[in-house]
C-alpha cells in the first residue's frame, strides 16, 4: 500500500514537470514515505532522515519531505529530533501534494499538515508505476476493525470504498496500456463496498473487473477472515481471472488471544473457513500473517499457533514480533512479553514454516502451471515468473515472451522458488 502510495506521489509531481532520480545527492528534494506500522520501521525511518541531514548540509537547497503514518502519527513532533525536515503531511493528503508543495514553496517554516483530504477516495490520482505488466490499484482506503495492537485505524482513518466505476475505468486503462494483471488493495477488501449502496460488495467488484479486456489475472490483498463470505469463495472458484490464492492473516492460533487482539472469529471459524475455500478451490494457495509474543501470550497459547500452522499448511506466511504501537489499546493489556521470548517464538514460527514452504513447494514437482512471465531471473539467463498460486518461477525461454502466460511443468523446488521446463 505504501509503495503504491508512493507511486502516485511520483504521479503527481511527474505531472507537474519533476522528474525522479536515482541518487538522492542529485534530488532537489526527497520525500521519505514512511510505515509506523511495527517500531523498527519507525527506526529505520529516524536513521534515515539522520543520513538526509549530512546531504542537506552538504545541499542547503535540498527540501526534505515527510509523508506517509509516521508523519501522520508524529506531525510537528519530528521536528523536535529533525528540525531540518521542510514538510510534513499524511496518507490522506496525496491528492493535495501539488498546493502543499506550492504553500511550502511560499512559506518560512517547515509546512505541517495532516488534515487530510475528505474526498480522497473519491479522487482518480495519476500514478507512475515501477511496474509494466502488474498493477496495484487501491479500492479502498482506511480500517474500521480496531484490531488492539494495530495503529492503521488511527492513521489511515475509517474505511472508505471507491466507487466501481472508478476502480474499474482505472483498471481498463491499465489493460489499455499492456498491463496483465491487477492486486486490488485495502486493508479489509472483503468488506469493499460498505456504504456505498445496495448490490456493490467485493465479489461483485471482482466480476466487474473480470470482464476487463487485456488484464489476464486479478489478486487482491488483505482479507480479513472474519469477512470471508461464500458468494466470495463462490467468486474465486467461478471467475477465470481469479486467481487461486489468498492471503488470510490468522494472527494467532489461541481464542483468548485471538479475542485480546478484537479479531472477531475463533480458531475454529477461521480453521472452518479455511475448510470451504479448499472444498470449493482444491489448489488454492493459503498464505497468512502471526505475531509471536503478543501481551499474555503464554506458552500454550503459542503452542496453539505452530499447531495451526502444522494443521493448515500455508504456502507461506509472514511472522511478526508483537510491536508496541502507539495509541493502541493492546498497549494496556497485561503481561507484556521480553523480548528475548518474543524473539525466541518468531524463530520457531519461521523455522516451521520454512519446513512446510519446501514441502509444499515440492508438491509442485512434476505438475503444470500456468506461469505469467514478468522479467529476467537473477539465475544466469532464465526468465522468471509467477504462477497462479503467486510462487516465483524460474524457467530457460526467450526474453520476448515476458509478458505472456505460459504453462511449464516444473522439475526443481526451494524454499523462494521453483525451477521449470516450457511446454510445447
Ligand atoms: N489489514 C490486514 C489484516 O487485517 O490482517 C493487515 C494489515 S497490517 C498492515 C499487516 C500485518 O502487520 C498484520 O496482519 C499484523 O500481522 C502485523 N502487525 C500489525 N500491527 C502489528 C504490531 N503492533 N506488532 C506486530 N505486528 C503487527
Ligand atoms: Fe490493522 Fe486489523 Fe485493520 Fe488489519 S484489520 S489494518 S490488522 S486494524
Amino acid at each position: 500500500m505504501n509503495e503504491h502510495d508512493s507511486e502516485r506521489m511520483t504521479g503527481i509531481l511527474e505531472a507537474q514537470g519533476c522528474a525522479s532520480v536515482a541518487d538522492a545527492g542529485c534530488a532537489d528534494m526527497v520525500i521519505l514515505n514512511t510505515c509506523s506500522i511495527r517500531e523498527k520501521a519507525e527506526q529505520k525511518f529516524f536513521s534515515e532522515l539522520g543520513r538526509l541531514k549530512s546531504l542537506k548540509a552538504s545541499n542547503p537547497g535540498l527540501k526534505i519531505a515527510v509523508a506517509g503514518c509516521i508523519a501522520q502519527q508524529e506531525g510537528a513532533g519530528i521536528l523536535s529530533r529533525a528540525p531540518y525536515v521542510d514538510m510534513i503531511f499524511g496518507p490522506s493528503d496525496i491528492s493535495r501534494l501539488s498546493s502543499l508543495l506550492e504553500q511550502q514553496r511560499f512559506g518560512e517554516r517547515t509546512l505541517v499538515d495532516t488534515t487530510g483530504d475528505p474526498e480522497y477516495h473519491r479522487k482518480r490520482l495519476p500514478a507512475t508505476r515501477k511496474d509494466r505488466l502488474k498493477a496495484w490499484v487501491s479500492i479502498m482506503y482506511g480500517c474500521d476493525n480496531f484490531c488492539t495492537y494495530c495503529v492503521v485505524p488511527y492513521l489511515r482513518g475509517r474505511e472508505r470504498s471507491r466507487m466501481p466505476d472508478d476502480i474499474a475505468a482505472e483498471v481498463r486503462e491499465l489493460g489499455h496500456w499492456g498491463y496483465k494483471e491487477v492486486t486490488l488493495l485495502g486493508q479489509n477488501v472483503n468488506s469493499y463496498g460498505k456504504g456505498l449502496g445496495k448490490g456493490i460488495d467485493f465479489p461483485a467488484l471482482l466480476r466487474l473487473i473480470n470482464e476487463i479486456l487485456g488484464i489476464e489475472r486479478i489478486r487482491f490483498v488483505t482479507s480479513h477472515p472474519r469477512d470471508l463470505s461464500e458468494k466470495l469463495i463462490i467468486a474465486i472458484r467461478e471467475l477465470p481471472k481469479v486467481c487461486e490464492s489468498i492471503h488470510l492473516p490468522v494472527q494467532s492460533g489461541s481464542d483468548s488471544i485471538l479475542t485480546a487482539m478484537n479479531r472477531r472469529y475463533r480458531r475454529e471459524d477461521y480453521l472452518d473457513k479455511v475448510k470451504k475455500l479448499r472444498e470449493a478451490v482444491p489448489h488454492i494457495a493459503l498464505t497468512t500473517d502471526i505475531i509471536a509474543g503478543f501481551p499474555g501470550e503464554t506458552e500454550q497459547d503459542f503452542e496453539m499457533t505452530m499447531q495451526l500452522l502444522s494443521e493448515v499448511r500455508y504456502d507461506g506466511i509472514f511472522a511478526f514480533k508483537y510491536s508496541k504501537r502507539p495509541g493502541t489499546s493492546a498497549l494496556g493489556l497485561p503481561g507484556h512479553l521480553e523480548e528475548d521470548i518474543k524473539e525466541k517464538r518468531l524463530e520457531r514460527v519461521l523455522a516451521l514454516q520454512k519446513e512446510i514452504t519446501i514441502q509444499k513447494n515440492r508438491e509442485l514437482i512434476g505438475t503444470t502451471q500456468e506461469i505469467l512471465l514478468d522479467g529476467r531471473s537473477k539465475k544466469g539467463g532464465m526468465i522468471t515468473g509467477r504462477t497462479r498460486g503467486n510462487k516465483a518461477v524460474n524457467v530457460a525461454a526467450d526474453p520476448s515472451l515476458i509478458g505472456s502466460l505460459v504453462n511449464v511443468k516444473i522439475s526443481e523446488a526451494g524454499m523462494n522458488s521453483l525451477t521449470g521446463q516450457l511446454c510445447e
